[in-house]
């Protein structure tokens, strides 16, 4: 028996069924050819076509409870005036509702993973798994913080999560940690298996710092620590000069470029077309909702194309094909879901359901590029993960209950 099946759906260019069993792709058929095949779910896919959903590489999901707060100030001022006390008064009730607002908003824009860096973490573990979704959850390593960090309790539920939940090791940026600690961290990464998530290169002034420091580059610095590794994510890399590039791509890292947050705070651009010239794995992620502020992938994947041909001078720098790659395929893989990201038999079962009854795809065109570089998140209509439906004709079971356990969670941050 299969679990859904999905009818006579759009796919590059035909008409396909869809076979989901098990959390995977069991067929892919040429429409009307499963039409007799029983399923416990039947979804009619006329009106849509199904593309691999979004990776959201690099994020602080309970952020979405300090979203919009005095935005437009230097960063030093916002942060102890607007920020820090609020995290102060964060507690696992206050993280698990932030991030489950951050998971819903995540998937109304068709994304199924993030790779987190934040506090309280085994109530992101716990919510990431209740949701459904994919998640690396960051042990956070910061110099003079130990409040609300609670490395040893989500080590500890490491045996009992699904393999769509798992951990990294997420030294916050070499401004905040010592040399010892990041050296520890790489130590670490061996003794546990597990992979690392680090901000690297994000502002010009952690580039003074390192070669103040360190007398090298940030990622100088990062290699010679043991930090660049290929299951190592690299959140930002603005401030990289050739040499660094070369160093990753030798690595194997993948980067998470984060090109609102980065525009908005004017950190500086990372060279994304340059950087995928050097093989480099590159991905697209939103950071955290203080930041960006919004955490749509499907609009901070237009900025990324967009961007980066901009700043290449030419139109060409970075094909659709190939951006669309970097937001799934690849960035599944930079999380450790290297049978994700893609729609094939035997793949596992992530996707979403584009509904093309909108002025976004009347007009004809490709379909995949009226998705990236025209529509909006209205369109996501339905969201897979693992063949679990998240998201049915843009309908999250329990959102009301999400959105009022969050407006809870901000009176109490705020009082
Ligand atoms: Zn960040």
């Amino acid at each position: 028996m299969i679990d859904i099946l999905i009818r006579n759906v759009g796919f590059h260019g035909r008409r396909i069924d869809l076979a989901i069993r098990g959390g995977r792709f069991v067929a892919l058929e040429a429409a009307g050819t499963l039409k007799d095949t029983p399923a416990a779910q039947t979804i009619d896919g006329t009106p849509f076509f199904v593309r691999p959903p979004f990776y959201n590489t690099h994020t602080h999901q309970a952020m979405t409870l300090l979203r919009g707060i005095d935005d437009d100030c230097a960063l030093m001022d916002w942060l102890t005036r607007c920020i820090w006390p609020r995290e102060a008064k964060l507690t696992q009730e206050a993280v698990a509702a932030g991030t489950a607002l951050a998971i819903a908003e995540g998937i109304r824009s068709g994304c199924v993973a993030f790779n987190d860096m934040y506090f309280h973490q085994p109530a992101v573990l716990r919510t990431a798994v209740e949701a459904g979704v994919r998640a690396r959850v960051g042990l956070m390593y910061m110099n003079q913080v130990s409040d609300h960090i609670e490395n040893d309790a989500a080590l500890a539920m490491r045996d009992e999560l699904p393999p769509t939940v798992g951990l990294s090791l997420a030294p916050h940026a070499l401004y905040t940690t010592t040399s010892e600690t990041l050296r520890d961290v790489a130590a670490q990464a061996d003794r546990l298996g597990l992979p690392i998530h680090i901000h690297a290169a994000e502002t010009e002034s952690e580039t003074a710092i390192a070669k103040e420091r360190y007398g090298c580059t940030p990622i100088g610095y990062l290699d010679r620590c043991g930090l660049l590794r290929p299951d190592t994510v690299l959140a930002h890399c603005c401030h990289i000069t050739d040499e660094d590039i070369e160093l990753i791509a030798q690595r194997g890292c993948a980067v998470a470029h984060c090109p609102h947050s980065n525009l908005k705070l004017a950190s500086g651009l990372f060279p994304l077309a340059k950087a995928m010239q050097a093989g480099i794995r590159v991905t697209v992620a939103t950071d955290g909702a203080a930041s960006n502020n919004g955490l749509s992938m499907l609009a901070e994947t237009k900025t990324a194309a967009l961007l980066a041909k901009y700043a290449a001078g030419s139109p060409d720098a970075v094909s659709l094909g190939r951006i669309d790659r970097a937001v799934t395929e690849d960035a599944a893989a930079a999380l450790g879901f290297v049978n994700a990201g893609r729609i094939a038999v035997g793949a596992d079962a992530d996707l979403i359901l584009i509904d093309t009854r909108s002025t976004f795809f009347a007009g004809g065109g490709d379909p995949d590029a009226n998705f990236i570089y025209a529509a909006d998140s209205s369109c996501v209509d339905t969201v897979i993960c693992a063949g679990r439906v998240l998201m049915r004709s843009r309908s999250i079971p329990g959102e009301e209950a999400i959105l009022e356990r969050a407006r809870r969670a901000v009176q109490m941050l705020a009082g």
